[in-house]
């Protein structure tokens, strides 16, 4: 038994054999061929030679979309290991000469280049080529093994383990299937881990990547966030005695939460706060319906252009809103303009590196600067209005002025709706405080809009200093701290007294130990990942 303590990025438990990120193995059998199968061995060999061509095309592709050139590039030279003399006839050398079976003789060429690039240690550039030929010789193996090509949908249940994962390669993931994250890097405030989290996928940071526990069984222990997660490699009777009771705790809790489904968000002392859900894309939309949640705070538009690693058109848009506010049948639908930038990034914008980028270009100043990308979205949420109750949402405010020029931008594209004789609707426009700065001047923001929601995880990172991506600074995440407390409140105060009402829409929402704070601010409504609702509103109904 080994037992590695991380930092829980998403709670829950997990018990599954631990696969890497792109790295699932397939058996291989050592029967040696007889010699009238060698020729067949040679043209099964070249087959999946081109069919691994192919796909790795695709992987180069869509990295390039998602990622860029530099880690695109690792895909080149795969494809350049796979088309190498060398490699070919050392393959095709172990199938003619010593009669292996394809899948041998590519495992065996393979290890053997490898073997030989890894004793060139004096440059790293050999290690990592060595770690190049075994990965592309995997997808060979998968590739002649029948098994669909080498991406996250592994057959089996594997708890992940990663260096890192993007928060598109999250969304990437299916559940079903992984039931665990385990990575080395990533901060429990990353898109990552809150995509995580929403998807019902326990994880665990700050674990170091061990070649050695690809395969084993591992159980996943993520108690409480932020707090000491436990990974465990080939765990004994009594931890897989305590995971099984976790579990079957955790599972009846929820369960029972399920007759809160319909009830109303209401005090004891009869005071009101909505619980609304944050989403990113139509399944959230049907779990949020399955929690009972009032309504959608957050519908972070973005996930929907990442996902896909292009800007959609309007019309796609147009359709995905139109779904929102159809599926949520009159109920409000908060629909937050693109928030990309700093871990949401989306190549095909072509957006320069940046050396800080959480404090750079991002959310709605790449909108106002881009009219070709903002329009498009505004004129989509204006006509999908009409089907439902949508209110739009401006990220990363931080200044009247902002709100100024989004306010002509709008009134441009309903100019031109108008014209072009498309039906349209007004919705009401909110802002969020997600700065100190708007934080301090939201007296004057909330003069401009109908609606306010704070972003606390943004608030937070500006507030105290701390980057969010940044795993080491975990400790001093400190979304308690007085100084955000203080700007929350003075937010909720300016709202009410300009009459228009404030929501929380970042993680703290779901934070049971503040809900009752919130309450006494007078927040009107939290929103929050679906899978938090139930909880929180037992929450509100017990004080
Ligand atoms: C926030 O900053 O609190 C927020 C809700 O936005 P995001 O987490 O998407 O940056
Ligand atoms: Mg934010």
């Amino acid at each position: 038994m080994i037992q590695i303590i991380g930092r829980t990025a998403a709670e829950g438990y997990a018990q599954a054999t631990v696969g890497f990120y792109g790295r699932q193995k397939v058996r291989v059998s050592a029967v040696l061929l007889l010699p009238e199968e060698v020729e067949e061995a040679i043209s099964r060999f070249h087959e999946a030679t081109g069919k691994a061509i192919e796909e790795t095309d695709r992987i180069y592709q869509r990295t390039l979309n998602r990622l860029g050139h530099d880690q695109a590039a690792i895909f080149e030279g795969h494809k350049m290991i796979l088309e190498d003399p060398i490699f070919v006839e050392a393959v095709e050398g172990h199938i003619r000469n010593d009669r292996m079976n394809v899948m041998l003789a590519v495992k065996t060429a393979g290890n053997e280049i490898a073997d030989h690039f890894a004793l060139m240690t004096e440059h790293p550039y050999f290690q990592e080529k060595a770690e190049d030929v075994r990965d592309i010789c995997d997808r060979l193996l998968f590739i002649l093994a029948g098994k669909r090509e080498k991406n996250l949908l592994p057959d089996e249940p594997l708890i992940l383990m990663a260096k890192a994962l993007t928060p598109s390669e999250t969304l990437d993931l299916n559940p079903e299937q992984i039931r665990g994250i385990v990575t080395t890097f990533g901060s429990g405030q990353s898109h990552a881990a809150i995509l995580a989290r929403s998807m019902g996928i326990p994880a665990i940071t700050g674990i170091p990547l061990e070649p050695s526990y690809e395969g084993k069984q591992a159980l996943m222990l993520c108690g409480q966030m932020d707090k000491e997660g436990l990974l465990i490699l080939d765990p004994e009777e009594d931890q897989l005695a305590e995971y099984a009771l976790k579990q079957k705790e955790a599972a009846s809790y929820q369960a029972s939460l399920k007759a809160l489904k319909d009830a109303e968000d209401v005090t004891t002392d009869g005071r009101t706060i909505q619980l609304f859900a944050n989403v990113s894309g139509e399944k959230e939309i049907l779990s949020a319906l399955d929690a009972g949640a009032k309504g959608i705070g957050l519908y972070r538009t973005e996930f929907l252009f990442m996902q896909r690693g292009e800007l959609p058109t309007e019309e796609e848009q147009f359709e995905a809103y139109k779904q929102a506010a159809l599926q949520m049948q009159g109920h409000s639908v908060v629909i937050r303009t693109l928030d990309l930038g700093a871990d949401k990034q989306l190549q095909s914008l072509g957006l320069a590196r940046e050396d800080n980028p959480a404090m750079g270009y991002r959310a709605i100043r790449i909108c106002l600067d881009k009219p070709e990308l903002f329009k498009p979205q505004l004129r989509a949420i204006l006509r999908a209005a009409v089907y439902g109750n949508l209110k739009i949402l401006y990220p990363m405010i931080t200044s009247i002025q902002e709100l100024m020029r989004i306010h002509d931008v709008m009134e441009q594209v309903k100019k031109e709706l108008t014209a072009e004789g498309k039906e349209w609707k007004e919705v009401p426009e909110g802002a969020m405080i997600e700065t100190p700065a708007a934080a301090l001047i939201s007296d004057q923001i909330s003069r401009k809009v109908s609606f306010l929601s704070i972003g606390t995880n943004d608030l937070t990172q500006y507030t105290l200093a701390i980057d969010r991506q940044n795993e080491k600074l975990d400790p001093y995440y400190d979304a308690h701290h007085e100084a955000v407390l203080k700007l929350i409140e003075m937010t909720v105060k300016n709202a009410h007294l300009a009459g228009i009402p404030v929501s929380i829409c970042g993680e703290l929402a779901a934070d049971s130990t503040l809900t009752e704070t919130f309450l006494n601010m007078g927040v009107d409504s939290l929103s929050m990942n679906p899978r938090n609702i139930l909880r929180i509103r037992e929450k509100v109904r017990g004080i």
